[in-house]
């Protein structure tokens, strides 16, 4: 994977860049943020970089024996580590070809991607104490081609306390010419000891313009539906292609939508509950999208009263309905309403009942609606 394979994040790939021309590269290294953001693309990229027996400025070549090996998944001097299901290997060694396949086909996944590809009962993988005993002995040897040892490990807060322990032993003595770059969502996991001896990367949102231009390319999307989905997929790639998933599949976000507000602006209690009802046999990932994507709405209709049809983000058929429901949301209710929106995403993700939870949203609209 070369730097221009990774979407955005411009700043980031000249950092890294630099740090390699500088010979400013720590041996340890934390990149920090959401799959979707691109951390193991830049991980990647940033190894075949290093590796590269014949680089530019600005990227490695792409052509050399090794950037062809590292484009295999079978350099000999990158290697990866990540979460198994623990019952079926403790080490990730029988998982390789999975991990292969998955980075053949994209480099943006997350953890609940990765466990559907691995395991048919999606049991929660972790990374063992096993598995580090494999790193040492993997990082312990002679590089093949003289130069640097990469180990990419994948996940890394799903390491057991006994795994990290090892790991961190490893990085506070370790081998010659290695490096490690642990990738992870979730700092708050990490031992505080892993991370001060880590220099941290911030892999942050992409930005909107640059996913725009990915997801129109990629999924031959027209200007306005992929000037919509980036301005509400939060920065995030993975999160956008399960917006597009849906659509596939018939559900349509825009019909949610239309049929929350009508019902609670008519309050119409059946209609309500039906509603809620729809909502809660859906699953949590649908459920999360379909929030993200309200106060995406929501946020339009302000955008659209207060500065112009020119400045929205949605597709024909969204702007049809938002023609004649934008009026309804104004400075009286937005704040509201985006509150709500925001404390139902809060307790979803912390599994609260998604009945009681949408039936509520129900309320709130109606409430709020009369409010405008
Ligand atoms: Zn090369």
């Amino acid at each position: 994977m070369q730097f221009k394979d990774v979407i955005g994040q411009a700043k980031l790939k000249e950092k890294l860049i630099y740090g390699v021309r500088k010979k400013k590269i720590s041996h340890a290294q934390l990149f920090l943020g959401d799959p979707g953001y691109g951390s193991l693309g830049l991980a990647m990229a940033f190894a075949q970089f290093i590796l590269c027996e014949n680089k530019t400025a600005e990227d490695s070549c792409g052509q050399c024996p090794s950037c062809r090996k590292i484009n295999e998944l079978q350099h000999p001097d990158l290697h990866f580590s990540f979460p198994t299901v623990q019952s079926v290997s403790k080490t990730s060694k029988p998982f390789y070809e999975d991990w292969r396949g998955q980075i053949k086909d994209s480099s943006y996944f997350s953890l609940f991607d990765w466990i559907k590809k691995i395991d048919s009962k999606e049991r929660k993988p972790i990374i063992s104490v096993d598995e580090s005993y494999d790193i040492h002995r993997k990082l312990k040897l002679k590089s093949y081609e003289g130069g640097y040892k990469i180990m990419i490990i994948w996940m890394a807060e799903e390491m057991n306390t006994q795994c990290a322990n090892k790991i961190l032993k490893i990085l506070e003595e370790p081998p010659n010419k290695t490096m490690f770059i642990l990738l992870s969502k979730e700092e708050g996991k990490l031992l505080d000891t892993i991370i001060s001896r880590c220099q941290i990367l911030r892999v942050n949102r992409i930005s909107e313009p640059d996913l725009k231009i990915h997801i129109e390319k990629d999924f031959q999307l027209n200007t306005e539906e992929a000037d919509s989905i980036a301005s509400y997929s939060e920065g995030n790639i993975i999160k956008a292609k399960e917006i597009l998933n849906l659509d596939e599949n018939d559900y349509s976000l825009k019909d949610h939508f239309i049929e929350l507000m009508r019902s609670s602006y008519k309050k119409n209690v059946i209609d309500m509950m039906n509603w809620a009802d729809q909502m809660a046999q859906t699953g949590k990932e649908r459920q999360k999208i379909f929030l993200l994507y309200t106060s995406h709405m929501l946020r339009q209709c302000i955008i659209k009263n207060y500065a112009g049809n020119q400045n929205i983000k949605v597709s024909e058929d969204e702007f049809n309905f938002l023609d004649k429901f934008s009026p309804f949301i104004n400075g009286k209710n937005i704040r509201d309403f985006m509150k709500s929106i925001d404390e139902a995403y809060y307790q979803l993700e912390r599994n609260a009942n998604a009945k009681i939870l949408f039936t509520l949203l129900c309320f709130q609209s109606m409430r709020m609606l009369h409010k405008a």
